[in-house]
């Protein structure tokens, strides 16, 4: 049971989008943030039952919400389930997952997406809210009832793992959607481009020997889905943009007033082809790792707003489909329990702003999903993350919730940990003393 009233004792509060970074206390009563300031926790940590939560140097930052992420239910509940998922996330500090359709069998309708909303519901942890298919089974074919999956609960369409390739079918599914105000979700790949393809295509493809897939097969796409959508004025979002060449098309496409958004995740942020070397099949995703330059200009993107959020891709897969031939290894690693202290890696670099860093993971994708924005101000509901800047951890296998282990990070000392997670005032996780 949460206590009554928890009091949150001289924490750095950073909420960019209340403009909010300052030592404060926030006061949590039935759910909802009921104060934020200075000394604020003085008379509400004296009342009977309440809970004072102060932790030296800790940060206190809105809940983070995920867009992209793979909990694989139903149908390989052997990589991830909605409880693990949910669990994972909550652990990384999400109070908010929306789910991918590419699950067996595909959530292309509203029983599906039903289901998927009854089960999160009944666990009570972090929010699921299912992404349904555009086309009906991911074929790339006949669109989806769209009013239906959305009065479901369905907040977004996309074939995620595929590309609509047909400039007719996206055409029309941009239509069709845009009468339900629901953002058209695109995994762009050129999959006649990507044939075969193992890895990036470059200097280090043809040292490995492995089939490349070329930027072009990203940017082909995004730029004729920029002018479908600048077309038919709907809401076009672009899952894990990995090429400078996609940031530049987004750049001039928002320049120009188009309603596109897009994602980055932590490891195209963080990881260069290079990490393939050794055949590495923990870093073997798509899109797949790409150059330094790539890299530099994604970040840059984040930086400046022409990329709106960071989404983990998180894609469980179990020892069966990573222990195998780079050629027969499945694509993706996970993400949600190792996003947060990754990235604020990169901003101890300096490699990028903090303010943008919270922002891509909380307003910004809440905004794009139709969600509620996580904040931290009086009224808003209490979805919080108490974090430890310092507090330095091995990432190892025993210590993840997912049921899947599939990352290039195992092993890696990071620093920064989630120590309490809340949803509406409900504690969903908190970090074993
Ligand atoms: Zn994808």
């Amino acid at each position: 049971m949460a206590a009554e009233i928890l009091v949150f004792r001289n924490v750095r509060a950073v909420d960019p989008g209340s403009g909010l970074d300052d030592v404060v206390d926030v006061v949590v009563e039935r759910g909802r943030i009921a104060r934020v300031g200075r000394a604020a926790g003085d008379e509400p940590a004296r009342a009977s039952g309440a809970r004072v939560v102060e932790r030296a140097g800790a940060w206190l930052l809105p809940g983070l919400v995920d867009l992209h992420a793979h909990v694989r239910e139903p149908g390989q509940e052997y990589k991830e389930d909605i409880r693990s998922g949910l669990a994972a996330a909550a652990a990384g500090g999400f109070t908010d997952v929306c789910a991918m359709p590419n699950t067996r069998p595909v959530n292309d309708t509203r029983a599906i997406t039903e289901m998927i909303v009854a089960k999160a519901r009944s666990l009570g942890g972090a929010r699921l809210h299912p992404i349904a298919a555009i086309t009906v089974g991911q074929r790339g074919e006949a669109l989806t009832e769209m009013a239906d999956l959305k009065d479901a609960g369905a907040v977004a369409v996309s074939d995620d793992g595929r590309c609509v390739t047909s400039s007719a079918v996206m055409r029309r599914a941009l239509e069709y959607a845009s009468t339900f105000d629901l953002p058209v979700i695109q995994h762009a790949e050129d999959h006649e481009l990507t044939a075969g393809a193992q890895m990036h295509e470059g200097a280090t493809s043809a040292l490995l020997g492995l089939r490349g897939w070329p930027r072009v097969a990203e940017d082909a796409i995004v730029a004729r889905d920029v002018l479908l959508a600048e077309y038919t004025r709907a809401r076009y979002h672009l899952a894990h943009a990995s090429t400078e060449g996609s940031t530049r098309i987004l750049r001039e496409a928002k320049g120009r007033g188009i309603a596109v958004t897009a994602e980055v995740t932590p490891h195209h942020l963080l990881l260069t082809d290079e990490a393939v070397l050794g055949y590495d099949t923990a870093c073997k995703v798509n899109p797949p790792l790409r150059e330094a330059s790539d890299v530099e200009a994604l970040r840059a993107a984040l930086a400046d707003g022409t990329i709106d959020c960071i989404a983990t891709d998180h894609a469980p897969h179990s020892a069966l489909e990573k222990e195998c031939e780079f050629a027969e290894a499945a694509t993706g690693m996970i993400g949600l329990e190792l996003c947060l202290p990754l990235l604020l890696g990169l901003v101890d670099e300096g490699k990028l702003p903090l303010a943008r860093v919270i922002a891509a993971l909380t307003s910004a994708p809440a905004k794009i999903a139709g969600l509620p924005s996580p904040s931290i101000r009086d009224g808003a509901r209490a979805d919080l993350v108490l974090f430890d800047p310092q507090e330095r951890w091995i990432i190892a296998k025993e210590r993840l919730r997912s049921k899947s282990s599939n990352t290039p990070f195992l092993g890696r000392e990071v620093k920064g940990r989630v120590i309490l997670t809340m949803a509406s005032g409900a504690p969903i996780f908190e970090a074993p003393r």
